[in-house]
């Protein structure tokens, strides 16, 4: 069976600096997204013991645990590749339906800060194309992998679990959206935009 493995980060720990720290993003990545890589590996493992041995009393927690796990590597896996230095604006194709889907720029930032920023305890904001009626929409993620439908291929993600921006930004959380979108690599929301849509 394949194993999870944790990805590298496309840059140093330093690089998204002033706007997040080295200190977060090495342990957010070396620590956290390390953790949820391991538990997929072990859910995984202990779902094949309960099969094998045919003991199923537990399948339906391991499965949660599969799930929650599995949740937090995809979602890491796409928000590291979901930042860039360079920052920069939406371009091409992503851009077009951001403006006809919100309404512009500006108008989707709007309306996801406020989806990040009214996310209650743990969890994400979430830019995902709709395979079934082809739109753009925003989701909160609670948790690593609750209230998302199928068929929303996520294309941006914003972490805003506390562990994602204490250390620089304590309780203010604002603060922390507010310098994401100077670090946004739009060039890859359009390929995974153009990717969700072939
Ligand atoms: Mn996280």
């Amino acid at each position: 069976m394949a194993e999870y493995t944790l990805p590298d980060l496309p840059y140093d720990y330093a690089a998204l600096e002033p706007h997040i720290s080295a200190r977060i993003m090495e342990l957010h990545h070396d620590k956290h997204h390390a953790t949820y890589v391991k538990g997929a590996n072990t859910a995984l493992e202990q779902i094949a013991e309960a099969r094998d041995s045919g003991n199923l009393a537990n399948i339906n927690k391991l499965e949660k645990d599969l799930a929650f796990n599995l949740g937090g590597h995809v979602n890491h896996s796409v928000f590291w590749t979901n930042l860039s230095p360079e920052g920069g604006e939406p371009e091409g194709g992503i851009k077009d339906a951001i403006d006809e889907q919100f309404g512009g720029l500006e108008k989707f930032q709007a309306q996801f800060t406020a989806v990040a920023l009214g996310v209650q305890g743990s969890g994400w904001a979430v830019l995902g194309y709709d395979q079934t009626g082809g739109n753009l929409t925003t989701f909160q993620l609670f948790d690593q992998q609750g209230n998302i439908p199928f068929g929303v291929t996520p294309l941006l993600q914003l972490d805003v679990w506390e562990h994602a921006y204490y250390l620089d930004y304590q309780n203010v959380r604002a603060d922390y959206i507010k310098a994401f979108w100077n670090i946004v690599n739009w060039k890859n929301v359009g390929e995974r935009l153009d990717a969700a849509r072939s």
